[in-house]
């Protein structure tokens, strides 16, 4: 299953060339092109797959077992102090490339993006919170 004029399609594929850094059946792994720190890398399946919706259960489960032997590997090999995985979904959510991928992101003490991945915080009431614990309890 792969989507026509999909960048990732093709760089899963082997079509377009790419610093790969581990492949097996269902998944490439790349260095970022353009990286927030050395060693940022994508997790990307070769299969076609918008975002974490469309994404089969098993697959996601392949998904965060590599990412968390990435890590692993990844932080004794570039000596890193700490480690991101971000996976985007949605334009509001930052995605801008619509064929699911995580990021695995060694970070460092001095990286320079110590105020970046971050969020404002919101100031809620323990009753909205428990609105919100209430629509979301499954
Ligand atoms: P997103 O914003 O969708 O979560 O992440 C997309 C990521 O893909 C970005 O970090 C961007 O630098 C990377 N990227 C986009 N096009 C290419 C490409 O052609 N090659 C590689 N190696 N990375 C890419
Ligand atoms: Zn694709």
């Amino acid at each position: 299953m792969r989507e026509e004029n999909c960048i990732f399609c093709k760089i899963a594929a082997g079509e377009i060339p790419s610093k790969t850094i581990y492949e097996d059946e269902q998944f490439r792994v790349i260095l970022d092109i353009s990286p927030a720190v050395r060693g940022h890398a994508l997790i990307i399946p070769k299969e076609h797959y918008a975002d974490i919706y469309s994404l089969p259960e098993e697959l996601a489960a392949r998904a965060i077992v590599l990412a968390k032997k990435l890590a692993v590997h990844m932080t004794e090999m570039l000596k890193c102090d700490g480690f991101n995985i971000v996976q985007n979904n949605g334009e509001a959510a930052g995605q801008t490339v619509f064929h699911f991928h995580m990021h695995l992101i060694p970070r460092y003490q001095e990286d320079g993006n110590q105020d970046k991945l971050c969020w404002n915080h919101l100031e809620l009431s323990q009753e909205e919170l428990e609105e919100i614990c209430q629509k979301l309890r499954q």
